[in-house]
């Protein structure tokens, strides 16, 4: 049992020293491979029955191990979820990590590379790819892994391309044998020939595109797509969002990164601080889309360095896309931050404007914004959306005509239904009202994604009802094409999602809009 704990405690000084070392060398999302992997060092689930292998069945500490940790792994091996298959890529590395220690190896490394490798194995444990030297290895090739697993975000971080699921072939190729490959193609060329070479060696390879490690295509269980993204209001959270497999960033609450910046400055945030603090997103997200919010301040939302003044009712009065058309320069401040991000980062640019109740305040808006752009200059070659949150009632009876003009729509049904039921969406008393399955609320809401699709535009889902299993299958039925949800939800609504039937729940969710009350929509989705 000495041993057992000594290994534990060995191993949790290796995973915090490869940690820490990661976080400094890529960033915060590769850590945390390794932070989640000592998680395991203390679980009781995996602890409580190998103490009890030993204590109570004599067996060795490194046997008692393996019995547990492999009756584990491969009950998850088999499962197709692909984040739970990561889950146990980590437990065998866990597991090889304690063995290791237990009988005096040092940790596991990939051995002695010549420069210019490509590595080639049946697959990684996330500890190898972290070894992997990335100024000495060129790319890596599995036979297996899926581009859920942490090998994948490791690659990524470490600027290693990767191809996963090359097939067992790949394996035969013999050491030392010129190959090409090109992680954002999945190409894998082994002796390439000079036609070949000369068309892959002339031209720059495209620039990664950098999915997220399980940013893996999302279908109902029917094949609907259905794509997944998350609302964050930090680099923290769009990190989790990362490592939770988003496909982008569905909103991004830029008051929040206002709040902290004012809070640390002390006073209304420069545009290059914002700009630094949009980079920041920009970078965590390597290439994924992100759909920004402009400001969103007053309601439930104040922020220090405005003067709100004394408002009967908050909610209905200054805030949104009212406060950004009383204070252009500060909007076009903070658009400003934005451009400048996006040069530097390279990135296209998606701007949603908050509160929209009519076409003129869009129009409005969409003034201050090109005219800061045409400034910008740099970022004309970018792809620009400019898009519209629908969550006043008006604009949703509006849709077809903002739609028109809006690029895209995102639906926030928090402030939708507090608008359309006149509930205030943090008052305990009246909560038992504040119902997203009131059918009005849907009614507003399939207004809504009809205009946009009327259009050829996309309808996303950005409020908490994105992750209400109550209500996603509806959104699902309703034609919705995105949701967007808190980083933590993420892998529960990929499982939900995976589990709908479209073609199913299509006609269920027409039913629900001739329905009367949430309770009928409730018993309809529970037939
Ligand atoms: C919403 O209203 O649904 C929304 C996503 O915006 P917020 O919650 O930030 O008001
Ligand atoms: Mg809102």
């Amino acid at each position: 049992m000495l041993r057992l704990h000594g290994a534990l405690t060995e191993a949790a000084g290796q995973l915090e020293a490869l940690s820490t070392d990661l976080r400094s060398r890529t960033g915060a999302a590769e850590a945390a491979v390794f932070e989640a992997q000592a998680l395991f060092l203390h679980d009781p689930a995996l602890l409580a029955p190998i103490e009890a292998a030993i204590l109570e069945d004599g067996l060795q500490a490194e046997l008692a191990i393996d019995v547990v940790f492999e009756d584990t792994t491969s009950t998850l091996e088999t499962l197709e979820d692909s984040e739970i298959r990561a889950r146990a890529a980590d437990l065998r590395d866990v597991q090889q990590r304690l063995i290791a220690i237990l009988s005096g190896d040092a940790p596991p490394t990939p051995g002695t590379l010549v420069r210019d490798t490509i590595v080639v194995a049946p697959d990684l444990l996330p500890s190898e790819t972290a070894g992997l030297a990335s100024d000495m290895v060129r790319g890596i090739v599995l036979a297996g892994g899926a581009p859920a697993a942490h090998v994948a975000i490791l690659a990524r971080g470490l600027g290693i391309p990767l191809v996963v699921g090359a097939g067992d072939t790949v394996l035969q190729v013999a050491p030392g044998r010129e190959t090409l490959l090109d992680g954002s193609t999945g190409l894998v060329l082994v002796e390439p020939d000079e036609v070949e070479r000369t068309r892959y060696l002339s031209s720059p390879p495209p620039p990664i595109a950098a999915p997220g490690p399980s940013a893996s295509r999302l279908e109902t269980g029917d094949g609907r797509r259905v794509r997944l993204f998350a609302n964050v209001g930090s680099r923290a959270e769009a990190e989790l969002a990362l490592r939770n497999g988003a496909e982008g960033i569905g909103l991004l609450r830029t008051e929040f990164l206002l709040a902290t910046l004012a809070s640390s400055h002390g006073a209304v945030p420069g545009e290059d601080a914002l700009a630094a603090a949009y980079g920041e997103i920009y970078e965590t997200m390597a290439g994924l889309p992100v759909v920004v919010r402009a400001m969103d301040a007053g309601g439930d939302k104040p922020l220090p360095f405005l003067d709100f003044g004394q408002e009967a009712n908050p909610a209905l009065g200054w805030r949104g896309i009212r406060v950004l058309l009383d204070q252009p320069d500060l909007f076009a401040a903070q658009t400003r931050a934005l451009f400048q991000a996006a040069a530097i980062h390279d990135t296209d640019i998606r701007l949603m404007l908050p509160l929209i109740s009519n076409l003129d305040e869009f129009r409005r808006a969409r003034e201050i914004v090109e005219q800061v752009r045409q400034e910008a200059g740099s970022t004309l070659q970018h792809q620009f959306r400019l898009g519209v949150m629908v969550e006043v009632p008006a604009a949703a009876l509006t849709a077809d005509a903002l739609a028109r003009e809006a690029e895209f729509f995102s639906i926030g049904t928090n402030d939708l239904a507090q608008y359309t039921l006149a509930c205030d969406r943090g008052n305990p008393r009246v909560a038992q009202l504040y119902q997203v399955l009131h059918p009005a609320v849907l009614r507003l809401i399939e207004m809504s994604v009809r205009a946009a699709h009327a259009m050829g535009r996309t309808a996303a889902v950005c409020g908490e009802a994105a992750a209400d299993p109550d209500v996603v299958p509806l959104l699902i039925g309703l034609g919705v094409d995105e949701l967007s949800v808190g980083a933590a939800k993420l892998p529960a609504v990929r499982q939900l999602v995976r589990s709908l039937d479209y073609v199913e729940l299509r006609p269920r969710a027409a039913e629900a809009l001739t329905l009367a009350t949430a309770d009928e929509v409730r018993a309809l989705l529970a037939r």
